[in-house]
């Protein structure tokens, strides 16, 4: 065991430089620049150290094309004996750069004991940490019972579905028995899971008519104030009472929430550079954007019940009002159980590099967890890796070297108590 955390520690500029290879390759998405160009240089590095690559395109899933084909990159070693296979995926696309940053978002540059730039602890310091920890455990046991896999997938960041959806939908985590998703959550926490999403399109009608004489039209705007104070009286107090026993972070999400992301009614604002005025016209649509994330122990039809209810009360005082509720998108909930196999390994892992107790916790947003469970049909899975999870996204994003030596140090010690005989 010390023979094995040594010789990670040893390859702590290892993991920089790939950390620093993988962020000069700008995988932007959207709109999905660069996928093929990481997954070659992931597949060229791995195939020299005798793993078995594949490249698979996620054709015809949304945004593959060919100026931006879903490229996805899945890497596999077999042990001389059978045995269990765990899995480490990494998702490689990165987000937009957006303003306020003092170090170049693409360089890697090395500071203070960090690595920065885009996509540097969401999660290409976990791609290199758990590849690395990977490497290392096999040179040290190359006489290991079972299999290990690394993937490096498309699209996390819109959806994941040219990503691991896509290698779910195939059957790709048929063989796996655990899995471990290096997304940012600092190298003492576990993520058993996370909350789900209802994002939906709620829409008042009116009626158009001149702006001089609004009572001989129906004002969409005026019905969606009255489901805005619907829902600031009912049902925004509904769902803070709501709490789950999921060990959410941070403590605020430990509530339903609902985000109002967007509004609009009438005229659009501005269309094809026009600058002029608006023409006088009563609004006969307006539409809310709304996204809504629930607990493990609520339903999703009562969650969108309670969105009904709001429109029903309201119809129920204003005469004419007609409405529509349009369903975008929706994600269940999910949560390893606290005793499944690879939270016990990986945790005792925590304990012996860290010398201290994991945290277990779950996440307010999704990731690519959700296929793996719900697609995949594979519980045994958890995110765990380098990084602090909220400055994911943010400018000047950075990755810790000791975290991600320390992180890769627990994912071989994982490997270990898993496939070494
Ligand atoms: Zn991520």
């Amino acid at each position: 065991m010390d023979a094995l955390l040594h010789r990670i520690a040893d390859r702590r500029d290892a993991i920089v430089a790939l950390t620093q290879a993988l962020i000069r390759i700008p995988t932007l998405n959207p709109p999905g620049r660069h996928y093929r160009d990481v997954c070659e240089a992931l597949g060229d590095r791995m195939r020299g150290e005798g793993w078995r690559v594949e490249l698979i395109r996620a054709e015809g899933t949304p945004g593959d094309g060919d100026a931006h084909p879903r490229w996805n990159m899945v890497a596999r070693l077999d042990g001389p004996r059978p045995g269990p296979c765990v899995h480490f995926n990494g998702h490689h696309d990165v987000v937009a750069v957006g303003e306020g940053w003092t170090h170049d978002p693409f360089a890697g540059t090395v500071a203070d004991g960090r690595v920065y730039g885009r996509g540097a602890c969401d999660m290409k310091g976990g791609i290199a940490a758990s590849i690395v920890a990977a490497e290392a455990f096999a040179a040290a046991c190359p006489d290991f019972a079972g299999s290990i896999e690394v993937s490096a997938t498309a699209d996390e960041e819109s959806g994941g579905y040219g990503g691991v959806a896509y290698l779910a939908e195939r059957g790709r985590f048929a063989h796996v028995d655990h899995v471990v998703i290096p997304e940012p959550l600092n190298p003492d926490r576990i993520c058993l899971g996370h909350r789900g999403v209802w994002w939906a399109e709620v829409e008042t009608k009116g009626r158009i008519a001149h702006g001089s004489m609004p009572f001989l039209g129906d004002c969409a705007v005026r019905h969606m104030g009255a489901v805005l104070e619907e829902m600031e009286a009912s049902l925004f107090p509904l769902l803070a009472g709501k709490r789950t026993a999921m060990p959410v972070v941070p403590e605020g999400a430990r509530s339903s929430t609902l985000n109002l992301n967007a509004i609009h009614g009438g005229e659009p604002v501005q269309e094809d550079g026009y600058t002029g005025l608006p023409s006088a016209c009563v609004p006969d649509r307006c539409v809310l954007t709304i996204d809504r994330r629930f607990l493990i122990e609520e339903d999703i039809a009562q969650v969108k019940r309670e969105v009904t209810d709001v429109m029903e009360r309201v119809r129920a005082r204003r005469p004419d009002f007609r409405y529509e509720i349009r369903d975008l998108f929706e994600v269940m909930p999910t949560m390893t159980p606290p005793d499944a196999p690879i939270v016990d390994v990986v945790r005792g892992a925590v304990r012996d590099v860290l010398g201290r107790e994991a945290e277990f916790v779950v996440s307010p947003g999704t990731y690519d967890q959700k296929h793996i469970d719900r697609i995949g049909r594979l519980k045994n899975c958890i995110a765990y890796g380098p990084g602090i999870l909220d400055l994911a996204h943010q400018p000047d994003e950075w990755v810790g070297i000791d975290d991600m030596v320390s992180s890769a140090q627990v994912m071989g010690l994982a490997l270990h108590r898993l496939l070494a005989r």
